[in-house]
């Protein structure tokens, strides 16, 4: 049964489209179970009605035609308890509604089993038999367990179905609305430029193209070149192998045959399509008709294909240049994984919107994507994307969702957003020179989170009196190997120039995580978990040091440094961390620089640290709050998987609770806390750490303007009744909409989200 199971749920991801992906379903469970037939039964949205929509054994004229609603049939009651029903013979059943035309009524014994994708009923699974029997236990479970696995592949199958019904000549048609997660507000409307991982012949872009010639002269190319290289290693290993080990690369320049992958090829580009997205296509359908094999040794030819697919397709994109981005005026980018690098490569003036099929909302891309203000959309499992090369899209960073092709309607109702969007800025705008303060005079200082070479004029220009956060890992990423101390002393002393006398807080090197460089690769299962921040710097002094160095040097003459230690567990890695400060400012003095040691702090951001302030109040001069991190390990969720994304709430009591426990911790010792986490950049989140005793807020520059105006809207003593009103609650939801009932009740709900187009 696992075999059974393990090779249907195979074929049935590389299946083409919905109908092809139920087709093979109740094929390979009818055969499977040895039973007389197999149908799906899925939801209809519009008429709310559960739709024949594939069946091996009822009659197939009946498929699309017969349906029921949830309050007809037992197909319909599996829908509504969303439970399998297992009857003997189900026409005594008092539910029983028979379905004309279908031929059903021959067949006596059923097992139904819902189709649910994240708590949602898409349809039911049916299947039946002549005899009265019940299926067995074992029967069932397998059944559940086959309908549980398919029901993500069916429900991305149906989201994508939609759009792959489109011809490659955009044409202009209904709304096709594709959600995801916020990652970064505001709207942009584009076209989308997709960047494909490189070598990826799953991730390859569908494009047409108008130059057949051209593009079968790139094809031919990249093929010779693997020829090529296929006969070089072949040469070379010619002594070393035995005679049929030697044919294997006969076999693999057969392959490559005109006759064979690469007649299929030109055929294909004949047709219209560009060289790449000819070569995935033809490389799929080989691939997936060998993996369909049950011979062992034609079986592992898939993998053969596939290896020299990727061969050809790299050489295309050394050929196309496609490592550098290029965007068009308004482009939206799109990309299978958008990591920090990617960001660092792209112009920021013409890039209008980004999408990422994966990551979330707190993902380290998604937090750059904010500080440049940049509207961003995470965690697209379902999006197409590579049907959407040069597509016209609306995206709207508020609400997480990308409309494809919109209608005329639509893209006026978002320009009329985007106006807003503008009033809305220049407004704030006038609060530049003005500082945070309430209406009874407290005075909050903000600060701002840098890491990008553009955040420094933002955040001077908005009015930031200090950099709470600067993530040296950015500057790292954009690069090819670790910069020198030299490289390094340029960059930190340009963010502490700009600033001082106001501080700057450079945090060590916090990679690891969604935070990979390009050449310090760290492979892991739990990377959350893993090797991160100060434990990788305390396991590498020597960058460490490197890093140390560069700062005290970059400090010289200044004064303003304050170092930072990322994801601290435990004292000693803070005595240790000291201690290798302490040996670089001795060294650095024998050395004749004239360099201080700076106040250090620690973040707090694994719970373990939350309760031993006290200990790091004996060893350091501040703490700052890492609210992205300690809500990911507090509610056990990585804020980088869309999939509970739904459970990353900051406004979660136990994560309230924590940061006001944090503030009153570090008043008794008097320990200066400020917060740098996204938290401080949520205008209702502000209050509530204001009121809690915070010392400074530290956000992205983007939203320090909202939050300067939300704080010169209040009093001290109405954000306290706030938070007193706050923490007597317990759900986060009911939170969320008391905080949203306040910013309205402001006159400030617009500094959130404005009113979205449905
Ligand atoms: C945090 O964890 O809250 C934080 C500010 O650091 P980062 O987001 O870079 O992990
Ligand atoms: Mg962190």
């Amino acid at each position: 049964m696992l075999e059974l199971l393990r090779k249907i749920v195979q074929e049935v991801s590389t299946a083409p489209d919905v109908d092809a992906v139920l087709g093979l379903i109740v094929r390979r469970i009818q055969r499977g179970m040895k039973t007389e037939v197999c149908s799906v039964f899925l939801l209809d949205a519009p008429s709310q009605r559960f739709v024949l929509r594939a069946s091996q054994g009822l009659n197939r004229k009946a498929v699309g035609r017969v349906s029921l609603s949830s309050s007809e049939g037992i197909v319909g009651m599996v829908a509504k308890r969303a439970e399998p029903i297992n009857l003997e013979d189900a026409e005594t059943h008092p539910a029983f509604y028979l379905l004309k035309d279908t031929g059903e009524e021959r067949f006596h014994a059923f097992l139904g089993v819902p189709i649910i994708h994240q708590k949602q009923v898409l349809g039911v699974l049916v299947v039946q038999q002549q005899n009265c029997r019940r299926y067995d236990e074992a029967e069932e479970a397998f059944l559940v367990t086959i309908s549980a696995q398919l029901a993500g592949v069916i429900a991305h199958a149906q989201v994508t179905g939609a759009i792959s019904k489109i011809a490659w000549k955009h044409q202009k048609s209904i709304d096709h609305r594709f959600e995801g997660i916020p990652g970064a507000p505001g709207v942009a409307i584009g076209r989308v430029v997709v960047v494909a991982p490189l070598a990826d012949i799953d991730a390859v872009p569908e494009k047409a193209t108008d130059d057949i010639a051209q593009e079968i002269a790139r094809f031919e190319t990249a093929l010779e070149r693997v020829r090529a290289d296929i006969r070089k290693v072949s040469a070379r290993l010619a002594k070393r192998l035995r005679h049929d080990e030697q044919a294997l690369f006969e076999v693999y320049l057969r392959m490559l045959d005109d006759n064979a992958l690469a007649g299929e090829v030109v055929a294909q580009i004949k047709q219209g399509n560009w060289a790449q997205g000819a070569l995935s296509a033809v490389i799929t359908s080989n691939a997936r008709q060998f993996a369909r094999m049950d011979d062992p040794y034609l079986r592992e030819r898939a993998t053969d294909v596939r290896d020299l697919g990727r061969r050809v397709l790299a050489y295309l994109q050394e050929e196309s240049g496609s490592k550098r981005i290029e965007l068009p005026e308004n482009g939206i980018l799109v990309a299978d994984e958008l990591s920090p690098a990617v960001l660092g490569e792209v112009s920021a003036e013409k890039l209008a919107g980004l999408v990422s099929v994966l990551g979330s909302g707190n993902s380290h891309a998604a937090i750059l994507a904010r500080s440049m203000g940049i509207p961003t959309v995470m965690g697209m499992v379902d999006l197409p994307y590579r049907q959407l090369d040069g597509r016209e899209v609306i995206l709207d960073g508020y609400s997480g969702r990308l409309y494809v092709d919109p209608s005329e309607e639509l893209i006026q109702a978002y320009r009329e957003v985007l106006r807003e969007q503008e009033e809305v800025a220049a407004e704030l705008a006038t609060l530049n020179d003005l500082p945070a303060k309430t209406i009874d005079g407290s005075r909050m200082p903000l600060w701002v989170n840098t890491g990008l070479i553009a955040d420094v004029s933002r955040s001077l220009e908005r009015g930031a009196e200090g950099i709470g956060l600067y993530r040296t890992e950015i500057p790292f990423m954009v690069r090819d190997f670790f910069p020198s101390e030299y490289e390094q002393m340029q960059i930190y002393r340009r963010q502490l120039e700009a600033f001082a006398p106001l501080p700057v807080t450079m945090r060590t090197l916090d990679i690891g995580g969604d935070k990979a460089l390009p050449y310090f690769p760290i492979k892991e299962e739990n990377p959350f978990l893993g090797w991160r921040g100060i434990r990788v710097t305390l396991d590498h002094p020597e960058i460490f040091l490197v890093q140390i160095r560069a700062m005290l040097r970059a400090n010289e003459g200044l004064g303003n440094l304050r170092i930072m230690l990322p994801m601290i567990t435990s004292v000693n890695e803070v005595d240790e961390a000291n201690n290798l400060l302490d040996r670089a400012l001795i060294e650095l003095q024998e050395e004749g620089y004239v360099v201080a040691r700076p106040s250090v702090g620690v973040m707090i951001e694994v719970p373990a640290a939350v309760y031993q302030l006290r200990r790091f109040a004996k060893r350091v001069d501040f703490i700052s709050v890492g609210s992205n991190d300690l809500t990911q390990y507090l509610l056990a969720v990585d804020r980088n998987n869309p999939r509970v994304a739904g459970l990353y709430v900051p406004y979660h009591p136990a994560v309230l609770k924590v940061l006001e426990d944090i503030a009153r911790e570090a008043r008794k010792d008097k320990l200066q806390v400020s917060i740098c986490g996204e938290m401080a950049a949520d205008p209702g989140g502000a209050l509530l750490l204001m009121a809690m005793g915070y010392d400074a807020l530290s956000m992205n520059a983007t939203n320090l303007p909202r939050v300067k105006s939300t704080i010169r809207s209040v009093s001290m003593v109405q954000a306290k009744v706030l938070l007193d009103k706050v923490m007597r609650m317990d759900d986060a939801d009911k939170i969320q909409a008391l905080m949203t009932e306040t910013m309205k009740s402001l006159g400030l709900s617009q500094l959130s989200s404005p009113v979205l187009p449905e």
